[in-house]
């Protein structure tokens, strides 16, 4: 066979074996050409929420294609973005007002940081900081990158990524360090606006905190005059047990960025959230002072069809009963690791659980990583450790038992692992 010329993200070929094709979803599985099938215990990369292909938003999305395709958007607009923007507002914590649509979490991030600094450039106030967590991360563009933590993913970009700064992570009974930390680099008067995931910090190794911290950031944000960005783009459609994070701590940031499950993840689509004052930053008979950015497909009527019908799936089932449920098992499950000595910092987030293989050296590039997930694979469970942090991000319609069958594989595959590792 001719070796694919396709180029698959975060892998590194050398060392991969060919890829299996899928050929099929349904609800919280894959199937392979071969016939296997496998558990979407990370909802495919964090999109998926509802399960795969769900029939209502996969209706919206065939019924959408008899009238549309992408249409500019700028001069015009179109209903699915309309009746979209108005449903988001409904379900996002009061006080944001105007949305913008773009098509990725990297660009909605993009977005709420040119929105930022635009809104003091336009009022000419001299603030161009932006505050950052720890641990953080915000997409793979050069703007995103500068943002989130440094390491080994863009060393080699890092001429190009500007400077931000950076509150420590806050770590159980640290969260005053962080607060700190923040009070004085608001005292500084420079900056612009904290871009941070609110309460779960994904990419960075499922490392959470508490919605007090969330809450204390952004009355000191607020008590300086530093915008307040919340990328829910991971946290945002239920993954931490609310639709929002920001809801936990009754925050309304004044930016919040949602991307992954905003279509049921069926399709890519993006949302910039922002306050009537930062709009209106921008509003003036001076072009200089428009917001210039747009991607070109901004509010692909498709993608906004898919993300009408998930929000329509938000009120007519019951979501919030099967995150609950979801909740519960996670934490019976992690019950039995929890003196476990083969695991530390067993943890959980809403409907995220996570917990690290207590293995010497840890990190993404982790030797353990590429081990784990292959005896995942050959037990039909679709997991990505990050480096020894082992965690399950699935789909709401996964059932008891394909949650039982995940723990049963950590359960046994860390074992594996572990003896292969002190061997
Ligand atoms: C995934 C993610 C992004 C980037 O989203 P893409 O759609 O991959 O560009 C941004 N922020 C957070 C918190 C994420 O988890």
């Amino acid at each position: 066979m001719t070796p694919s010329p396709v180029w698959h993200p975060f892998t590194q070929h050398r060392l991969e074996a060919p890829m299996k094709r899928i050929v099929a979803t349904e609800g919280a599985y894959l199937f392979d050409e071969d016939g296997n099938r496998f558990f979407d215990a990370i909802s495919s990369w964090w999109v998926i929420t509802h399960g795969h292909r769900h029939p209502h938003i996969m209706a919206a999305i065939r019924e959408a294609t008899g009238a549309y395709d992408q249409i500019i958007f700028a001069e015009f607009t179109h209903e699915p973005a309309e009746t979209l923007a108005g449903d988001l507002l409904e379900f996002t914590p009061t006080g944001l007002q105007h949305v913008f649509y773009s098509d990725s979490g990297s660009t909605a991030v993009e977005v709420a940081i040119k929105m930022a600094l635009g809104t003091f450039y336009n009022r000419s106030v001299a603030r161009d900081r932006i505050v950052v967590m720890q641990h953080g991360y915000h997409g793979d563009t050069i703007g995103t990158m500068s943002a989130g933590e440094r390491g080994v993913f863009n060393t080699p970009f890092e001429p190009l990524l500007f400077g931000v700064d950076r509150l420590p992570f806050p770590a159980p009974g640290h969260e005053q360090e962080t607060l700190d930390a923040f009070e004085a680099i608001c005292r500084a008067g420079r900056a612009a606006a904290i871009l941070i995931e609110p309460l779960a910090l994904g990419a960075g190794g499922m490392k959470f905190y508490g919605r007090a911290v969330l809450c204390a950031l952004k009355e000191i944000a607020s008590h300086h005059g530093c915008l307040f960005i919340a990328d829910e783009v991971m946290t945002g459609w239920g993954r931490t047990g609310s639709c929002f994070a920001c809801e936990q701590a009754g925050v309304t940031p004044d930016i919040l960025c949602t991307s992954k499950g905003l279509t049921g993840g069926a399709l890519p689509l993006a949302a910039t959230l922002c306050t009537a004052e930062i709009f209106e930053a921008h509003l003036s008979c001076d072009r200089r002072k428009t917001f210039f950015h747009s991607s070109s497909f901004t509010a692909n009527a498709i993608a906004c069809s898919a993300a009408v019908a998930n929000l329509q799936i938000w009120r007519d089932e019951p979501v919030k009963k099967r995150l609950g449920e979801l909740a519960s098992l996670h934490a019976k499950h992690l019950r039995q690791f929890e003196n476990d000595e083969r695991f530390a910092n067993v943890r959980q987030c809403g409907t995220i659980a996570a917990l690290d293989l207590a293995v010497p050296s840890g990190g993404y590039l982790a030797e353990v990583g590429p081990r784990l997930r292959r005896l995942f694979r050959e037990r039909g469970l679709l997991l990505r450790p990050l480096g020894n942090v082992i965690y399950l991000m699935p789909p709401y319609c996964a059932s008891p038992f394909d949650i039982a069958t995940a723990y049963g594989a950590i359960d046994e595959v860390a074992s594996i692992v572990l003896k292969e590792t002190a061997s």
